[in-house]
This record gives structure tokens, sequence and C-alpha cells, in this order.
């Protein structure tokens, strides 16, 4: 009954991101009422396991009371403040403080967001600012990498580099250059080993700074390993160069860590697993387990300088948010942050990395499995053909199939492209990972026959 109103008012009232809103129309919304662990059950009663931890984001699962009472006691004492104009509360400084301790070393200043996507814009704008405040305001121009996730508003969207996010918005609209998605699987050419790849990729960075003229290009953006475009694991070599290439055209070099950061691939930071230190971090998403909006943007002290002599010379930095180290959202990260110590989270990840990757890479046997990739606990199963690499077609249809068989099995998974990626909460025990594996071996079994049926297998 409930169920029932509830989804007539859903399609009623509400326009939802990413969905085909007439689709969504005839087929309802799927309500997710409750969680507990790894675990969320709908308007139904149906349990399923979270294995995408949201939307790459539920560090902690999905019934840490210690979250509810961090947000609740800080309402009670201070529901809302503000951080500009030289005001501060207690929990964003807090916050500021750990995340600079829990960084990598050089990572020692802080500026607080709601979302990844404003993040990024803000770096743009950061960035622009320095090097205003520099004397060389043509350099402005970005690059970035196809099937690279930025965020959706305006300057992240153009850093996004997914065809869906530029058509129809009229983006790029700030200048951004995308160039090759590191992914040797897909891109390498013929005869190519992985280190020929990187070389290649590496050059076509090089040329298209010195096409364009470095004294254009303000910085280079990416994620260590790309989340949302598909789950790209990147060549051996590839960040080491790109951070060289950085330094010898006075680039800076912008790690979002959206998805990666705090132990998603076994380390702390991504940054951390392919060895290189950024200038910029973009931080969101685990920082709080998505309990509330929470985004940071840590930079090093050489760029904080640039920016704060600026602000001495103009008398402010004209940018901020509202919600800009918004005092529950800070609190409800910090207390998250301990919890992921706590519980040693991070060395969790990098424990069930052997089992969550050796038992997807099982399904390299499955008929339409072209590829299997990730590290910790992040993953992408790619459907193609094995020999061509050929995705079947029409494009995506057979990684949406596989995630509605998921669903069906208990599992959220989610389809990207041609892709089924997961990434569940990072207090998955060696069990919980046995059981991901069991469901999505029966979702991709059942996913055979479906294929058998459409004729696209024998
Ligand atoms: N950057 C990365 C790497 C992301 O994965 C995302 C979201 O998926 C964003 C930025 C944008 O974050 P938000 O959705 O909070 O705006």
């Amino acid at each position: 009954e409930l169920s029932n109103s509830l989804a007539a008012a859903d399609i009623a009232h509400q326009l939802h991101p990413y969905t085909n809103a007439r689709a969504h129309e005839e087929k309802g919304p799927m309500i997710i009422t409750r969680g507990d662990g790894i675990r969320v059950y709908d308007s139904t009663g149906k349990e399923y396991i979270e294995g995408m931890a949201g939307l790459w984001s539920v560090a902690v699962g999905f019934s840490e009371d210690r979250l509810a009472k961090a947000a609740y006691d800080q309402m009670l004492k201070l529901p809302y403040y503000h951080t500009f104009a030289h005001k501060s509360t207690e929990p964003s400084i807090r916050l500021a403080e750990k995340l600079a301790e829990m960084t990598p070393e050089h990572l020692t200043r802080c500026f607080f967001t709601n979302s990844g996507s404003e993040a990024n814009d803000t770096i743009v704008k950061m960035v622009w600012f320095m090097n205003n405040a520099l004397g060389r305001p043509e350099k402005k121009k970005f690059i970035a990498r196809h099937k690279g996730y930025h965020g959706i508003t305006v300057a992240s969207g153009s850093l996004t580099g997914l065809g869906g996010n530029h058509r129809d918005f009229d983006l790029p609209a700030i200048p951004v250059t995308h160039l090759t998605t590191p992914h040797f699987w897909r891109e390498g050419a013929e005869g190519e080993t992985e280190a020929d790849f990187t070389a290649r990729l590496l050059k076509e960075i090089e040329d298209t700074i010195l096409a364009e003229g470095p004294e254009t290009i303000a910085a280079f953006i990416g994620e260590p390993v790309i989340g949302a475009g598909g789950v790209f694991v990147p060549p051996e070599g590839y960040w080491p160069g790109v951070a060289a290439l950085c330094k010898k055209y006075d680039m800076l070099l912008i790690a979002d860590e959206v998805i990666n950061g705090f132990g998603r691939l076994g380390t702390p930071f991504g940054s951390q697993r392919y060895d290189f230190e950024p200038d910029i971090m973009t931080l969101s998403k685990q920082i709080s387990s998505s309990y509330m909006p929470l985004a940071a943007i840590m930079l090093t002290d050489a760029v904080y300088d640039v920016i704060a002599d600026n602000t001495a010379k103009l008398g402010s930095f004209g940018h901020g948010f509202t919600g800009s180290g918004h005092p529950v959202a800070c609190a409800v990260g910090l207390e998250n942050l301990k919890i992921i110590e706590e519980k040693d989270l991070m060395g969790n990840a990098a424990r069930m990395e052997a089992p969550f990757q050796e038992g997807l890479r099982k399904l390299l046997d499955h008929p339409l499995v072209g590829e299997v990739r990730g590290v910790g606990l992040i993953a992408g199963i790619e459907f193609a053909d094995k020999t061509t690499k050929v995705n079947y077609a029409p494009a995506g249809s057979v990684a949406a199939k596989a995630a509605a068989l998921c669903t069906e099995e208990g599992l959220i998974a989610r389809n990207v492209y041609e892709t089924l990626a997961l990434c569940p909460p990072l207090i998955v025990t060696e069990e919980d990972v046995a059981e991901i594996l069991a469901r999505l071996g029966r979702a991709l079994d059942r996913l055979s026959d479906w294929a058998k049926d459409e004729g696209l297998i024998a």
C-alpha cells in the first residue's frame, strides 16, 4: 500500500538524475527503505547486498550509529554556521586538521565544498585565480582524459570526458583537451607492450602541451583509477610519467580521489598506490561515507601560498558555498574517518583485494566477458567478444541486463556503458566477498541463457 502510494508520488513529482524519465513513469522507482551493514532493503522487504556502496561511497556500511549520533550531537550544539570571512567552527577545524594528517604529508591545506562537482569547479577557479595572480593569465587550459569523471557542473562537467555529459549541454565550456584513456586492453595497439603503451600516452600528453603551448596549459587532472567512466586501471609507469611532465612544463597535477580516496584501492589514497604526489587532491564520497554531503580540496603549501598572497592583495578569495565547512557534515566526516581508522577499513580493503579480485578474474571463463579489471575493492567486468574485443550491440545492453539480473539475485551492481562495476563497502568480510561472488555468478549464468535466447552467443 505505502509502497504503491510512494511510487505514484515519485512518478508524479520527482525528476531523477541519470534516469530516462519516461521509462521511469512506466516502471516506477525502486524505493530503498533501510540499511544494515553492507545490505539495503526495498519497500517490498527484499534484501540486497549493496555491491556499489551506494554511489561508490558508503565505506562504513549503511547502519553506523556513531555517525547518526555525531550528526545529532552537532545539531543540538550548533546545527549550522558558516566559514566565510574569518568565521570558523570546531568540526570544520578538526576535520581540516584530520585531513592534513591523513593525506600525504605535502598536502596541508583544505577547502570544503558540498560535493565532488563543486570541489572540481572550485579547483578550476583556484587554478585560474592563481595564474592570474602569477601574471600569466593565458595559462588557463586543462588536460583531462576520455572516460574520466569529475562531476557534472559547468566546469567539472567540462573536465569529465564522457560524451553523454557533454552532448546536449553545450560542454565543454572551459578550455580542456581530453586525451586517451589509460586502458591498455582497449587502447593498446596491435603488438604494443604495456610499456610501449605508457610511452605513447605520455608522448601524446607532451605533444599536446607543445602543440598548444606550455604557457597556455595550467593543469592535468585525473582519477588515479578511473571510476564512473568504467573502472580503468592505469598502465605501469603512467602516473610518475604524468607527474614528471607536469613538473617539466610548470603545470599543476590534480588527483581526483573522490572515489579512490580513503582506502578504496587498498592504499589510503590512490596517488600512493601509483606513486605520485599531486599538487591538489579532490576528496568526497568516503570522506563522510555519504551520510552527509561533503567534499574537500587538499592543497600543498606552495599552492596555498599563491592563493593566500593574492587574497592579501585583493582583500578576499571571492568564492565559497553556504555549506563550505558545514558543521554537521564535518562532524559526521570526522567521526567517519575515525571509524575507518579504528576498524582499519583501509587495511581491510587491502586484505580483501585478493579474494575479491581473484574471485572476479574467474569470470574470464564466462562467454560474454571480455575483460575483468580492478584493484583493491573496485572492479569492472567488461562485456565483449574475447578475441575481437568488440562490445555487443546495442551499446551497453549486456551490462544493463547483467545489472538487472544482479538486482534480481540480490546484488546491487552498476552498469556503466559496457561494464558492470562493483565497489562494495570497505567493511566487507571474506564471507561477504564470497556471497557477492555467488550472487554475481548466478546472475551471470542467467545472463548466458538470455544471451543465447537473444542470439548474441551460440
Ligand atoms: N569526481 C569523481 C572521481 C567522481 O566519481 C564523482 C562522482 O561520482 C565526482 C567527482 C562528482 O561528485 P558529486 O557527484 O558529489 O558532484
